[in-house]
């Protein structure tokens, strides 16, 4: 394993180029230049760096990695004398955004990485504790993980910023290894409450950064269409679930990790309801409560991302498929089915294909209500295809 020297208090002197081909990715306003069209010659890891082209035309500054597939990750069009100084400002522009676009809830996305220009950072608030992902060589360093903290301080004052580790990541960029632990201040849990839902928070425990933050808005919109007899499958710690609970009879989750379901049980409690909660693999639980005729009014469909890569593709598809099927086959003409996909690698027409041979297979007619992606705290930058991972539809049965 190298030894990161990179001081990212110095101003970006060392520099980067890029083929025709990153130029042109450059231009075409994405930040990522993958390693075969960058010629870096003694680059510590980690370095902000100017970036030019074969020429020597200067094209920016980047962030770069010498272990990453992505070589540069650009952070300005401009040349950066301070790092630290230039993330700060960042961190402060995308607390000013969420001002603006995020309401109803004290748990967001406070920062999106590439979604509010600083890729490699992911800042998550839950109500007074931070939840901070660092997931490149260049954040890691000293001076910037001191600029983070100052500037999350400064603007937010919470109670603790606990930091969440991710082994593969830092593997990946060889960095050594770290235990995720607090940054700053005491605290790591709390309570949340997104659009009037109330839900615990352990800074320490869960998967990602303890939440789905991404479907804030689309469990808005659940809602508003959830009747009868519900089932939230992949439910987690019950998102859609408690969100639909006023409106329908019944409301069962059902999950494979007893964690989740233990946390989704205590956040029911914590809103005065009683849930079913099942622990099950999903695509078995489905096949034998089709197959054995169950019915429901309101389907939820969120599983994890089945393409992590490109590679992942057609055995996604199958997957997404046998569960709408599954699914829609349960429906009761007039249900509402909400489906998800987070696979980033499965686009929105593909996603939309499935379902609809899904239908086709089911022999059932789907009305579309609602196409819909990631909440606001997400943001997604048109020229960044990265950013735009979530698709949620949200679709009835005709009766
Ligand atoms: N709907 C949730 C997020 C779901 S994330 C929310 O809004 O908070 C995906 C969930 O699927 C995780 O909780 C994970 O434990 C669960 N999971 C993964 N594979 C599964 C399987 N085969 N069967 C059931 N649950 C599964």
């Amino acid at each position: 394993m190298q030894k990161l020297t990179a001081d990212s208090s110095v101003p970006a002197e060392l520099s980067v180029k890029v083929s025709p081909k990153g130029s042109a990715r450059l231009k075409a306003g994405h930040p990522w230049v993958y390693r075969s069209d960058v010629t870096a010659d003694g680059v510590p890891p980690g370095a902000p760096v100017r970036v030019t082209d074969l020429r020597g035309k200067f094209l920016g500054t980047a962030l770069y990695s010498n272990s990453s597939q992505i070589a540069i990750r650009m952070i300005d069009s401009g040349p950066v004398a301070d790092l630290p100084a230039l993330i700060a400002d960042r961190i402060r522009a995308a607390i000013a955004y969420r001002k603006i676009f995020v309401t109803d809830t004290d748990a967001y996305r406070v920062v999106f990485s590439e979604g509010d220009f600083l890729p490699g950072l992911i800042v998550d608030r839950y109500n007074d504790v931070l939840s901070v992902q660092i997931l490149t060589q260049a954040m890691d360093a000293e001076p910037v993980r001191g600029a983070v903290v100052e500037t999350l301080v400064e603007q937010l004052q919470p109670a603790g910023i606990h930091e969440r580790v991710e082994a593969r990541i830092r593997e990946l960029e060889h960095l050594p290894a770290r235990a995720s632990g607090l940054m700053w201040g005491q605290k790591s849990s709390t309570v949340v409450a997104m659009n009037g839902v109330r839900f615990l928070h352990d800074g320490k425990e869960g998967q990602k950064t303890g939440a789905f933050l991404d479907q804030r808005e689309n469990y808005a919109a659940a809602a508003q269409y959830a009747h009868g007899e519900a089932l939230d499958v992949f439910c987690y710690q019950g998102g859609f679930a408690l969100h639909m609970a006023p409106k329908c009879s019944s409301v069962t989750g059902v999950d494979s990790s007893r964690p989740a379901l233990e946390m989704a049980d205590k956040n029911a409690a914590l809103n005065g309801r009683e849930l079913e909660w099942i622990e099950a693999n999903a695509f078995d639980l489905l096949k034998d409560y089709a197959s054995s005729g169950r019915q429901y009014d309101t389907i939820v469909l969120d599983p994890p991302a089945f393409a992590k890569t490109k590679r992942d593709l057609e055995k996604a598809m199958r997957g997404y498929k046998e569960l709408n099927l599954r699914a829609l086959k349960m429906l009761r003409p007039g249900g509402i089915l909400v489906t998800c996909s987070c696979s980033f690698h499965v686009g929105a027409p593909d996603f939309l294909d499935v379902v609809a041979d899904a239908a086709c297979d089911a022999h059932k007619s789907v009305r579309v209500l609602e196409h819909r992606g990631q909440a606001k705290d997400h943001p997604i930058v048109l020229n960044v295809p990265e950013t735009s991972y979530l698709k949620c539809l949200i679709a009835t049965l005709t009766e």
